[in-house]
């Protein structure tokens, strides 16, 4: 049978593995990611979950959130978040398409 400190050891050891993989794929991406002055955050409004993520690592306070009517009638929630891009005071930094776990950003050509 597996005792305690053994399985504490194995998961230790996966969530190594699983952070190193994740750091790798995020390294990449960014490389993949073209960023600079020339290009512009842009967020698909369809994949945005609202989750503040993107605002809290923009440091040119280029994004906002504004509020949608939920689109289904099945569902009834006080407010349905959606992220706005500032075009003006965006740096073209990248740093918002790294942070959302929905892949809803992409930088796009000014
Ligand atoms: S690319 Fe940088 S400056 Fe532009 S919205 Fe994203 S985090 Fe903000
Ligand atoms: S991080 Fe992505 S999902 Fe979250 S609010 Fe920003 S654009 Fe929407």
């Amino acid at each position: 049978m597996t005792r305690a400190d053994e399985l504490r050891r194995r998961r230790e050891q996966e969530a190594l593995r699983i952070r190193t993989a994740l750091n790798r794929q995020r390294g990449e991406q960014r490389a993949n990611t073209k960023g600079g002055e020339g290009t512009v955050a842009f967020v698909e409004e369809r994949k945005c979950i609202g989750c503040d993520q993107c605002t809290i690592v923009c440091d040119d306070d280029a994004i906002e959130l504004y509020h949608l009517a939920m689109m289904s009638p099945l569902m009834s929630v006080d407010s349905n978040r959606k992220a706005k891009i500032i075009r003006d005071a965006c740096t073209g930094c990248r740093l918002c398409v790294l942070a959302c776990p929905t892949d809803a950003i992409t930088m796009i050509d000014r």
